[in-house]
């Protein structure tokens, strides 16, 4: 049994509005990404503890989404769904 986001696997659409103005934000892909997969220091199961998030124990990935007519740039929780046998 495996865990993944469909978000960042390209099944569905990151479907968010700004919490601010309600306009439709754009996806910037997943928040560990920006702090580097390939960083010296972190392996990516650290990261996932570090980020402020329990999003390794409750399967759910975080997005960073951004606002093109605000400006603004919040986080979004997807529940990473279940599969079996892909
Ligand atoms: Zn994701
Ligand atoms: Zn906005």
């Amino acid at each position: 049994m495996t865990f993944f986001c469909s978000v960042c696997n390209g099944f569905s659409k990151l479907n968010v509005n700004c919490p601010k103005c309600n306009h439709e934000a754009k996806d910037c892909g997943r928040l560990g990404d920006f702090m580097g997969p390939y960083s010296a220091y972190l392996a990516i199961d650290e990261l996932k503890n570090t980020n402020g998030y329990p999003d390794l124990i409750n399967h759910q990935c975080v997005h960073l989404a951004y606002c093109e007519s605000c400006h603004l740039e919040f986080h979004k929780m997807i529940s990473e769904t279940e599969h079996n046998n892909i």
